[in-house]
């Protein structure tokens, strides 16, 4: 334990609770971020309390305190973990990850630039320039990916709208020589209504963005951090980016902004643009023909039998495809910005026969869940994910058996697009999870409290019960793009547009394969990334959110109550608990192991117990392997307790 933390700011590790209950979890907590402590340890996990203030603990003097020591040596930090993990790395040769978990607004993404600095700050730049280039690109290529995929939303200014996994990989010095970076779910499932993204688009926006590129000369943006603006170009230019792709990707997001304006009206049968200058805009900015854009928005074209025909889209659909564009462009556009950063940080050329083994630690900025009274899809796809996906099997196989797993039935429902109801769904649910010890509904447990809605299902999570509803399920899950979209794409001019939309290319009879659903496409994307993370060491940071307002005062217990149960923090406690190879009160070690020391043979002469004990085992240099509790002390490993045995025998 952080021997010099008094326990005027609480226990530094939960592991030292008297009482491993809720109550003195909460307390400890409570205690230390009052008292500025915001970082705690459950053994070697970091407990992070969003301070919502700066902190004057991320200088390069505190870097300096961290460098090489053990965990316990210092008080908690992320920076001691950011170490371990670097150690583990170069003197075991480990791949490492560093999961980032909690809820929106929780700290994530903070930790992870404040690990990454650390990491860059302790690597030692050698000769090769290559070691400062690749520091700076994973800085870099951060800002522009926050740019790009970050949102302002009433719960977080800097919401991260993305999952963000960065490897960084070092040679066998322990130098960074090269990155990569994966985005694995962007958030295109808005929650709420469909155009929040692209309002939260246009709030990220900076004004010079429109008038800086004077496409269609009437863009009009509320849009004021230009030194934003101009870091993000900067960061681009710097990572690489040629002129010609920035002026594009700032094409996208306006040709974005203007597809939000765009209203549709009918005159009879027909349906038609009301704003129609809009469309030479776009097509201006999508560089391609007026009528084409025109065509691709009102129409969808169908094969039917040999016949190809071009059919209407009602006034309905005309506005779905429209969101639906712009949520795919805006989507692809950021796997691109990605893919090209990844170009150009990717390690090349290594050969592990003159560099040694190239090693990797990763940082995991997991996707914030966000906890509503009324689940839908998004969260119900985020948090079973979040808490089951690593331990728990059977809701795996719940969410995820061929068949009959939600997914499946899911994705079965939306190959009937228009005709499967959310209510449908629910009845085929109902049918094939009727057994399933995890899975419940309104309808298969009728007085059942907690499902108050004839549309609720409820999912019994590691953490606790989660009641989803299935409205809007159907509707977000089909939210697939038109073909003719793709081909408009692909038929641009631009040829950074062109290049983003390769499957435009197949002409209307040789797309036959249904796209992919979101719920089948988060799926894959899943499994890769825990496949990815078990094959590496894991730390892990835990960061909670103290209040809803962004105070820096205030600890609103019942919301941090909730997350600590849905983050299963008690339960690591009571793992790590069990975890020590041998836990003894003071008197009793002393009893044992006082012959060992001068300073507690026959009788010590200090202030406590367990000053004596501190000092016998610092005697011994067993520091790092023990933590002191009020009454005991714990003892991590069987190999310490053997070393103090023999000691013992040969004093006796
Ligand atoms: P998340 O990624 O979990 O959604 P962020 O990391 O973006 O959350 O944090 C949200 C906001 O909280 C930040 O923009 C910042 O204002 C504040 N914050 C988070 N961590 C810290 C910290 N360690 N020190 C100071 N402010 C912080
Ligand atoms: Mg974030």
């Amino acid at each position: 334990m952080a021997e010099h933390e008094s326990l005027e700011y609480g226990k530094a590790d939960f592991v030292l609770l008297d009482n491993v209950s809720l109550e003195e979890f909460m307390a400890n907590l409570k205690l230390r971020f009052e008292k500025g402590r915001i970082y705690s340890y459950i053994g070697e996990v970091v407990v992070s309390v969003n301070p919502y203030r700066a902190m004057n603990i991320y200088g390069r003097d505190t870097i300096e305190q961290y460098k090489g020591r053990e965990l316990y040596e210092r008080p908690p930090h992320l920076f001691a973990i950011a170490d371990a993990a670097y150690k583990a790395m170069k003197r075991r040769n480990k791949d490492t990850c560093i999961v980032i978990s909690g809820e929106s607004g929780a700290g994530k993404t903070e930790a992870s630039k404040y690990i990454m600095q650390y990491i860059a700050a302790i690597t030692n730049p050698s000769q090769r320039a290559e070691v400062e280039r690749v520091k700076n690109m994973l800085l870099k290529s951060n800002c522009v990916l926050e740019a790009f995929g970050n949102a302002k939303t009433n719960r977080n200014d800097n919401s991260s709208r993305f999952g963000k996994y960065m490897d960084i990989n070092f040679d066998f010095k322990g130098d960074p020589i090269g990155g990569h970076i994966s985005n694995y779910l962007l958030e295109k499932l808005v929650k709420g209504a469909p155009d929040a993204q692209l309002r939260a688009l246009h709030i990220q926006r900076d004004p010079t963005a429109y008038t800086y590129i004077k496409v269609g000369g009437q863009i009009k943006s509320s849009i004021n951090d230009s030194a934003d603006f101009k870091a993000v170009t900067d960061a681009m230019k710097v990572i690489g980016f040629t002129a010609e792709e920035i002026q594009t990707v700032y094409k996208i997001l306006a040709t974005i902004l203007h597809l939000g304006n765009l209203k549709f009206g009918s005159d009879g049968d027909v349906t038609l643009i009301e704003n129609s200058k809009l469309v030479s805009v776009l097509g201006d900015l999508l560089s391609t023909k007026d009528e084409n854009v025109e065509k691709a928005l009102l129409y969808r074209t169908v094969a039917t039998g040999r016949d190809v025909i071009d059919k209407q889209h009602t006034h309905q659909e005309a506005s779905y495809g429209r969101d639906a564009l712009a949520k795919a462009i805006y989507e692809r556009l950021f796997c691109w910005i990605v893919g090209r950063i990844n170009d150009i940080i990717e390690v090349k050329n290594y050969d592990a026969r003159v560099h040694g083994k190239n090693t990797v630690i990763g940082v995991l900025d997991i996707y914030g869940f966000e906890i509503f009274q009324n689940n839908s899809f998004v969260v119900f796809v985020y948090s079973w994910k979040q808490i089951d996906y690593f331990n728990n099997q059977i809701i795996v196989d719940l969410v995820e058996q061929q068949h009959k797993g939600i997914f499946a039935v899911l994705d079965e429902a939306c190959m009937n697009v228009g005709k499967v109801t959310d209510e449908m769904f629910l009845q085929a649910l109902n049918g094939k999870l009727a057994k399933h010890a995890h899975y419940t509904s309104r309808k298969l447990s009728p007085t059942d409290k907690n499902l108050e809605f004839d549309r609720d299902f409820r999912i019994r999570h590691y953490a606790g019960d989660v009641v989803y509803s299935v409205v809007g399920f159907i509707d977000k899950n089909k939210d697939t793009l038109f073909q003719d979209f793709k081909r408009l794409l692909y038929n641009s001019s631009n040829p950074v547009l062109k290049a983003m939309w390769p499957e435009g290319k197949l002409s209307i009879t040789e797309v036959t394969k249904r796209p992919l659903t979101a719920a089948t496409l988060f799926k894959n994307s899943m499994i890769s990334l825990v496949e990815n993370l078990a094959s590496k060491e894991p730390y892990y940071v835990r960061c909670i959110k103290p209040n809803d307002v962004k105070s820096p005062l205030l600890f609103e217990h019942e919301r941090c109550k909730h997350q600590v149960e849905y983050l299963g923090l008690l339960e690591n406690v009571r793992v790590r608990r069990a975890g020590f190879a041998n836990r003894q009160t003071y008197p009793r070690f002393l009893q044992r192991y006082k012959m060992i020391s001068e300073f507690t043979w026959p009788n010590h002469d200090l202030s406590s117990d367990k000053e004596a004990v501190k000092r016998l085992l610092q005697g011994c240099g067993f520091e790092h392997d023990v933590a002191y509790g009020k009454t005991k002390v714990f003892i991590r490993t069987p190999r310490t307790i053997f070393s103090l045995e023999e000691q013992r025998a040969e004093m006796v």
